[in-house]
């Protein structure tokens, strides 16, 4: 990952890795993060993403490797001489200071000249939309303004860095996903670099410009939102963010831009490739529920398999299919415009999908066919 070297770097990570005695909690984290970029490092509970955030914040030291702000080693220096403010899940807020005072306090407790700072807190009010609340307390104020009052308290020291470590767990779903659109605003506002930890794929999805996608303590991948969701470079990647149909097989031929894969449930599909694969690789075929159609002939150019219907759902926006492949796999297509009046459950149909929705993944599942491990739908389903 070290392609990312040479651009205006705010915060490098080299080659940094971080043990509790025997425990391994990050193995290698190994990437820059850029000025003016919303980055996030999403991934499950215990993968390491806090104590990387930590070690850029100060509170822990690196067991291996630099950090380096600014272009600086920081890797023993305390947090308070590091100039990176953290936004954590507890806000935090001085319960008797009015939401300005709570604002001020940073520049104040440093002494800066208050015809400097005043003007910084009316504009970080601002920012936040909170200046008909400047003169109230935390107390008479909803999670989501304390939330924002957290954020401009960070935001008015000019940090070169906001870290958040999953600011928005406290809030209720509505309001966190309003949050979500505000953080993304606000970060866009001020220019500020933002690292954000969360274990929510639709959250990072939503505000990142970049994401790293972290698993036991290792970085599986680093990329755009686009690029993790429809290139992702590991089966987990796959899973984790996202629904995915995850089809394992073995390479019979490449051109370099696509793969000829015989499933393994019978049938052969032509996949998009990363990195040109061996002939005779085990391998898996990713296709997105979203990203599939239904319908009585088959498609060309090895863009579709053959299965039986065993559930057709109408969910309103889309109508969902399960369908049985010849070895039992089951595989889900999420459609919005499906031939649907000719396909009933027990009917063979052609799953199909436009070219490039099949993308080629190293190595195969443990179960082939649908995942579900898309968080959002998980808990709205408890
Ligand atoms: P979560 O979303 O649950 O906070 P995380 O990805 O942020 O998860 P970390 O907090 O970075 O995970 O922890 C990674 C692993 O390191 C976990 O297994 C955790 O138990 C372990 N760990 C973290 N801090 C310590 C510590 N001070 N001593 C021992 N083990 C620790």
């Amino acid at each position: 990952m070290g392609e990312t070297k040479g651009r205006d770097d705010v915060i490098v990570l080299e080659d940094v890795g971080k043990s509790f005695g025997d425990f391994v909690a990050v193995e290698r984290a190994d990437f820059s993060i850029e000025r003016g970029e919303f980055f996030a490092m999403l991934g499950p509970s215990g993968c390491g993403k806090t104590t990387t955030l930590k070690m850029i914040a100060g509170f822990e030291q690196p067991t291996r490797g630099r950090v380096i702000l600014e272009g600086v080693d920081v890797s023993r220096t305390p947090p308070y001489k590091r100039n990176v403010n953290t936004v954590f899940q507890q806000y935090a807020l001085f319960p008797h200071m009015t939401v300005t005072e709570n604002i001020a306090f940073g520049p104040r407790s440093h002494r800066v000249p208050k015809e400097t700072y005043e003007p910084r807190v009316r504009e970080m009010l601002e920012v936040v939309r909170l200046e008909e609340f400047a003169a109230r307390k935390p107390s008479q104020l909803s999670g989501g303004q304390q939330q924002r009052v957290a954020l401009a308290r960070a935001l008015v020291n000019m940090p070169s860095a906001l870290l958040l470590d999953e600011p928005l767990a406290a809030l209720d779903l509505k309001l966190r996903e309003a949050m979500q659109l505000e953080l993304k605003r606000i970060q866009r506002e001020v220019g500020i670099t933002f690292v954000f930890v969360t274990h929510d794929q639709g959250e990072a999805l939503t505000m990142s410009d970049r994401i790293a996608v972290m698993s036991q303590g290792r970085v599986e991948q680093i990329g755009s939102p686009e690029q993790i969701y429809h290139s992702p470079a590991s089966l987990f990647v796959a899973g984790f963010i996202g629904s995915a149909n995850l089809l394992p097989g073995e390479v019979t031929a490449h051109d370099g831009a696509d793969a000829v894969v015989a499933l393994a449930s019978g049938g052969t599909i032509r996949a998009r490739v990363a990195a040109p694969p061996a002939i005779g690789e085990r391998v898996s075929v990713m296709l997105r529920p979203e990203r599939l159609n239904a319908t009585t002939e088959p498609a060309s150019d090895h863009r579709s398999i053959l299965g039986t219907v065993k559930e057709l759902i109408f969910q309103g926006a889309s109508t969902r299919l399960e369908a049985e492949l010849a070895d039992g796999t089951i595989i889900v297509a999420q459609m919005t415009d499906a031939e649907v009046p000719h396909i009933r459950p027990g009917s063979n149909v052609h799953v199909r999908w436009n070219p490039g929705a099949a993308f080629l993944i190293e190595g195969v599942p443990v179960t082939a066919g649908a995942t579900n491990t898309d968080i959002d739908d998980v808990e709205a389903s408890l």
